[in-house]
């Protein structure tokens, strides 16, 4: 994986603020429209020393950098809040949707460890379900069997080194064992319902592709139950959560990274109040192997990398789950239908052809600068 968390240690530890965002702003006057992962980057403004104030932390979580921004009026005892969000990451990602770690619910399930399904993840499933119908089955969490042989974890390992150009360094299934996989693949054929799951023999999840939204969620309840906290923006990977405001009243910046060249940003999003956004790119994991970008968003109708004309999606709505679930679909529709998705579901949407073409919401030209 590679991410722009240099950027983001700077804007949140090391640098102020506003000099951060000079920094970006100077880049991009120098054209160094640079490439990196995770989609997103936050600019902040400095607020000064005034309550609320501002605490920060940049940490790893679910696999991924996780930056933290809050606001928070002082009071008389002293709470780590932004402790507290790393906490209920930690605990979502163990207790509920890891098919890593052996005793979450989705490992179970694989497993064939339970039957049972929790109200929260048949709540998770129930929605998913309807993206991957409306989005004819480009969105599909059933896929784990193929993430699995395409070892997509792995593909991030290579991309920190900057991608690859060397064939052996990437796996190239045969197409036998992509056909094997696809079969077990198929989230209609999953019977759920209220308290119950079973999965067909074979099938695997990986909730991969709305893990990092729901973490927006699971944060926006934190935040909703904290009423020190009174502005916040937190990044888990490629998906942001916005809430409330800064102390100075101005806008919430979100960057979204230029998916071709490295250091640099295609434009922001300039955002009030509470928002959810999700990037999906062709840049954050990938080996490039005889001229062919092999990368971590696979389209379920060819069992190979998804090769929709796009190389980034960026998703704005009012759930985090349903923004990461639509810009992994979106990615996969292409530029058309991708759009028609998005528009279907209220969301704005950026959507970024490999030659540069954008394609944009209505709503997204009014806040994408
Ligand atoms: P994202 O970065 O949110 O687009 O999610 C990509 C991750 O989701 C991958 O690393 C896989 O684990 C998983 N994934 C890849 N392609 C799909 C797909 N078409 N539907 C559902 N999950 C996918
Ligand atoms: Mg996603």
């Amino acid at each position: 994986m590679i991410l722009p968390w240099g950027l983001i240690n700077n804007v949140s530890i090391s640098e102020s603020a506003g000099k951060m965002k000079q920094k970006i702003r100077r880049k991009r006057k120098k054209g160094l429209m640079a490439a990196i992962a995770g989609g997103l980057i936050i600019l902040l403004s400095g607020c000064g020393a005034a309550p609320p104030q501002k605490q920060t932390l940049v940490d790893t979580a679910m696999g991924t950098i996780v930056s933290q921004t809050l606001y928070i009026q002082q009071g008389e005892e002293t709470l780590d809040e932004t402790a507290a969000v790393m906490q209920l990451l930690a605990e979502l990602e163990q207790q509920e949707l890891s098919w890593r770690i052996a005793d979450s619910e989705v490992a179970r399930i694989n497993a064939r460890a339970q039957e049972a399904i929790s109200p929260s993840l048949y709540g998770i499933l129930s929605q998913i379900w309807q993206v991957s119908e409306d989005s004819g089955g480009a969105l599909d969490v059933t896929l784990g069997r193929l993430s699995r042989l395409w070892n997509l974890d792995e593909l991030s390992v290579l991309a920190e080194n900057g991608g690859s150009t060397a064939t052996e360094q990437i796996n190239i299934p045969a197409k036998e064992l992509i056909q094997t996989a696809l079969a077990d693949c198929g989230w209609e054929k999953v019977q759920l319902s209220e308290g119950t799951i079973a999965l067909p023999v074979g099938m695997q999840l990986d909730l991969g592709a709305v893990g990092k939204g729901i973490a927006c969620d699971r944060i926006r309840e934190y935040l909703y139950s904290q009423p020190r906290i009174t502005g916040a923006v937190v990044a888990v990977g490629g998906s942001v959560v916005t809430y409330g405001q800064k102390p100075d009243g101005s806008s919430w910046q979100v960057a979204i990274m230029h998916p071709r060249e490295e250091g640099a940003y295609l434009g922001i999003l300039s955002l009030t109040g509470e928002n959810y956004i999700s990037t999906s790119g062709d840049y954050e994991r990938y080996v490039m192997a005889d001229g062919v970008r092999y990368h971590h968003i696979l389209d379920p109708a060819t069992g190979h990398p998804a090769r929709s004309g796009l190389c980034s999606v960026t998703v704005v709505c009012d759930s985090g789950l349903l923004a990461d679930a639509l810009s992994t679909a979106c990615f996969v529709l292409g530029p058309e239908r991708g759009l028609a998705l998005a528009e279907a579901y209220g969301a704005e949407a950026l959507l970024v052809e490999e030659d540069g073409t954008l394609h944009m919401t209505e709503g997204m030209k009014k806040i994408f600068k």
